[in-house]
C-alpha cells in the first residue's frame, strides 16, 4: 500500500499549556532534521494541533519510520492514506480498499472513528460512523463492531483532503530535544554512558559530550569507538559536540603521587572537575554519567559522594537504579551494544588498582590530593587547552 502521509502523535508535550507551540516547533524541526537521512520529498506541517509528514512520490517506508522513531516527543506514527473528497460513494470505496490492502485477513472487531474537521461536509461524524460501519459490515461478513475495545480503530478525517488510517507504530516517547536545556555527558567507550546519554536526551535535553583518553595507553581505535557511539546517540539527540581531553599526564601524575588504591576515585574526581569546567564554558546545565549504585568499586554510595563533592553543577545519573541487564536491554534497543563491547582498552582500566577502596573517606582523599598541588593546575589548564573538538552531526 502506498501511504502518502504520516500523522504524528504526541501526548506529553500537548499538556504544556502556552508553551505548547515551542514544543511543537521543536518537534517539527527535529522531524525535518531526521528525514534528511531518508531519500524522498518530505514536507512537515503543523495544522490545528496536529503534525503531518507528507511525501511526494517514491520513498522507503521502513527507513522513514525508522528515522521518525528516533524523534523524542513522538508517541505514535500513523501511516495515512490521503484521498480527495468526491462524495460518499467514493469515500466508501476508498475505505474498503484501504482495509483490504492494510490487513491480510478481515475477521476482526472494528470501530469507525470519523472526524469532521471541515464543517461544510454534508454528513456529521455520527452519520459517517454509521454509514461507513454499515458499508464495512456489508462487504466483510466476518467483521464485527466493538465500540469499546476494537482490534481495528479506523479513523477517517475529513479535512481539505480525506485521511484514512488505523495503524499506530510506536514512537520513542519523551520530549523534543532542545526543549529542556543542555547537559554534558561523560562518554566512555562502555555500555553504560551511551545509554545514560540516550535517557537524558529523551527528556528533551540536548547533549554535549566529553571523552578522556590517555594516549599511548589508550589507542586511536578506543577513541574511534567513542566517536562511533556518539554518532549513534546523535541519531536521537541531534548534533553532539564531543570534547576529547588528553588525560595521560594527569593520570600519570596521580599514579606517581597518590596511593594506588585511591587512583580510580581521584581520577574520577579530576574527570568531573574537567567535565564541569568545559560544561560551564558551553552553557550546559548539568553533568551526566552512566553510573549505577554498587556496579563497581567507584560507584558505591561513598564513592559517588566523593565524586559529587567536586562538582557545583547537578550530576545526573539516569541509570542509578538499573541492573546491568536492564542497561544492556536499552543499549541493544538503541544499537550501541555491539560497539560498546568491542574490546578496546579504557583509560580507567589501565591505571586501576588490584584492590581499589570501596568506601573512600573524603578527608583522606582530600589529604592525598594535596600531594598533587605542585603541578595539577598547570596540567589541568593544559588538558583544557589541548582538547580536541569533534562535531558529530546527526545525519551522517
Ligand atoms: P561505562 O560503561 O559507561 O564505561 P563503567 O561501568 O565502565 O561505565 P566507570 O568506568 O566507573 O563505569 O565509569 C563511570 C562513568 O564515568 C561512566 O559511565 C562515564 O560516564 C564516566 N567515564 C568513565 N570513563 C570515562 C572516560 N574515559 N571518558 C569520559 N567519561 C568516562
Ligand atoms: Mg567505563
Amino acid at each position: 500500500m502506498h501511504y502518502s502521509s504520516f500523522l504524528i502523535k504526541y501526548t506529553e508535550i500537548a499538556i504544556k499549556g502556552k508553551n505548547r507551540y515551542l514544543f511543537e516547533d521543536a518537534l517539527v524541526s527535529r522531524i525535518r532534521q531526521v528525514l534528511k537521512r531518508v531519500d524522498g520529498d518530505f514536507a512537515v506541517t503543523k495544522n490545528q494541533g496536529r503534525i503531518y509528514v507528507d511525501v511526494e512520490g517514491d520513498y522507503d517506508f521502513d527507513e522513514t519510520v525508522a528515522a521518525l522513531q528516533c524523534v523524542f516527543g513522538i508517541t505514535g506514527i500513523c501511516p495515512v492514506v490521503k484521498t480527495e473528497d468526491e462524495g460518499f460513494e467514493k469515500l466508501a470505496k476508498d475505505v474498503i480498499r484501504y482495509l483490504e490492502e492494510a490487513y491480510p485477513s478481515l475477521d476482526q472487531t472494528f470501530k469507525v472513528n470519523a472526524r469532521r474537521a471541515r464543517k461544510n461536509y454534508p454528513m456529521n461524524s455520527m452519520e459517517l460512523n454509521m454509514e461507513l460501519g454499515g458499508v464495512i459490515l456489508d462487504r466483510f461478513e466476518n467483521m464485527k463492531v466493538d465500540v469499546h475495545h476494537p482490534q481495528i480503530m479506523l479513523t477517517v478525517e475529513i479535512r481539505e483532503h480525506i485521511f484514512i488510517y488505523s495503524h499506530v507504530i510506536p514512537g520513542p516517547g519523551g520530549m523534543p530535544v532542545g526543549t529542556n536545556g543542555k547537559a554534558m555527558l561523560l562518554l566512555s567507550g562502555g555500555i553504560d554512558s551511551p545509554v545514560a546519554g540516550y535517557m537524558i536526551s529523551k527528556r528533551g535535553v540536548k547533549l554535549d559530550a566529553v571523552y578522556f583518553h590517555a594516549p599511548p595507553y589508550t589507542s586511536e581505535r578506543a577513541k574511534q569507538k567513542v566517536v562511533d557511539l556518539a554518532k549513534q546517540i546523535a541519531k536521537y539527540a541531534g548534533t553532539i559536540y564531543l570534547h576529547v581531553v588528553n588525560f595521560t599526564d594527569i593520570q600519570l601524575y596521580i599514579y606517581e603521587k597518590c596511593p594506588h588504591d585511591e587512583l580510580t576515585i581521584i581520577m574520577r574526581r579530576y574527570m568531573m572537575r574537567i567535565a564541569e569546567h568545559i560544561a560551564k564554558e558551553t552553557e550546559c546545565l548539568g553533568l551526566v554519567t552512566g553510573e549505577s549504585i554498587g556496579q563497581v568499586a567507584s560507584q558505591t554510595m561513598q564513592s559517588l559522594a566523593s565524586t559529587d563533592e567536586v562538582c557545583t553543577m547537578p550530576v545526573y545519573r539516569p541509570l542509578i537504579g538499573f541492573d546491568k541487564q536492564e542497561i544492556v536491554a536499552v543499549s541493544e534497543k538503541i544499537d550501541t551494544y555491539e560497539t560498546s563491547i568491542l574490546p578496546f582498552e579504557d583509560c580507567c582500566t589501565i591505571f586501576v588498582a588490584k584492590h581499589p577502596v570501596t568506601k573512600p573517606n573524603l578527608k583522606v582523599i582530600k589529604r592525598h590530593e594535596k600531594h598533587l598541588e605542585e603541578q595539577i593546575d598547570e596540567l589541568f589548564a593544559k588538558a583544557i587547552e589541548t582538547k580536541e573538538l569533534i562535531i558529530i552531526k546527526d545525519c551522517e
